[in-house]
């Protein structure tokens, strides 16, 4: 597919794209931390964190704005797990401790501050019912509850007793699923209805995307002090996309679709495509995002 000089066109668009919404919502923040930031104090502490799952939408954030932090500040990346009974040892828990070797390995004087979130059920069930359920507010849904409960304990970004992120910012990956085609709804229209199929769900999500998910995430976010930074909803990014025709956006790859849809997802391979080509990426392959993306 790289080899196809119209397609590699359009990747190296996308991955500028991005890139420059990465900077836009980076270079302006003060040298400041959440903490610091009461007494002005100018420090090295992480003023910026990415919400981590490990999946390669976080992944190519992480490692795209690895260029415009600066060098000598950490970068938070938070991971979040429920599963008390397993040790919360979640596939997402799994795949994030994958994923952050990967990120050391691109840059190895980078300090990554992997930020294990674990949320027992007390814990999980109280908050709710006290603080989380008025900020989801009015939505209400079982989805709405469990996907605004990851995001409030993820963004207070705090691991055990002692250790609380620092960060200012939140980067999240949100957007990339609905433009990309990250869901198994996605994959469903496909093999129902082909790529106009397809094309009419990711529209349809499109249009959802702000009442459904966007006042509640930032609600949910702003309740710790940070501020939500979505580089997959910048304009110039989704209007590129949304331009694009479905089988590019998506597109399979030539490795054969059985294995697409065992992933459960047709978004994954187009996105890795354009990751492979930064010459980072290139370098050190990303073979383990993908098998471990779901
Ligand atoms: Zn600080």
């Amino acid at each position: 597919m790289l080899n196809n000089r119209d397609w590699l066109a359009r990747v190296l668009e996308l991955k500028e794209k991005l890139e420059e919404a990465l900077r836009k919502r980076i270079s302006s923040q003060p040298n400041y931390c959440n903490v610091c930031i009461k007494e002005r104090k100018p420090c090295r502490h992480s003023s910026l964190g990415v919400l981590f799952s490990g999946g390669v939408d976080c992944a190519v954030l992480a490692v795209l704005v690895d260029e415009f932090v600066e060098k000598n500040r950490p970068i938070d990346l938070i991971n979040v797990a429920f599963d008390e009974l397993n040790g919360y040892l979640t596939p997402d828990r799994i795949t994030g401790l994958k994923t952050l070797e990967e990120l050391k390995n691109i840059n190895p004087s980078r300090k990554w501050n992997f930020i294990e979130v674990n949320v027992s059920q007390t814990e999980l069930d109280e908050l709710r019912k006290e603080r989380i359920a008025d900020l989801i507010y009015p939505l209400k849904s079982i989805l709405d509850d469990s996907l605004g409960c990851a995001l409030w304990f993820a963004s207070r970004g705090k691991q055990g007793e002692d250790l609380v992120s620092s960060c200012r910012g939140l980067l999240v990956g949100m957007g990339a699923d609905e433009l990309f085609g990250g869901y198994t709804r996605h994959r469903a229209a496909f093999k129902k209805h082909s790529w106009l199929g397809l094309h009419n769900v990711l529209n349809e999500d499109w249009q959802n995307i702000s009442h459904r998910n966007l006042g509640r995430d930032d609600r949910v976010v702003s309740d710790h002090g940070r501020q939500l930074r979505t580089p997959y909803l910048d304009e110039d990014v989704v209007n590129f996309v949304r331009s694009l025709n479905s089988w590019e956006k998506t597109f399979p790859s030539d490795q054969g679709s059985t294995r697409i849809w065992r992933e459960n997802s047709v978004k994954k391979f187009s996105v890795l495509y354009w990751a492979q080509i930064c010459s980072k990426f290139q370098e050190k392959g990303v073979t383990v995002w993908f098998e471990n993306s779901k």
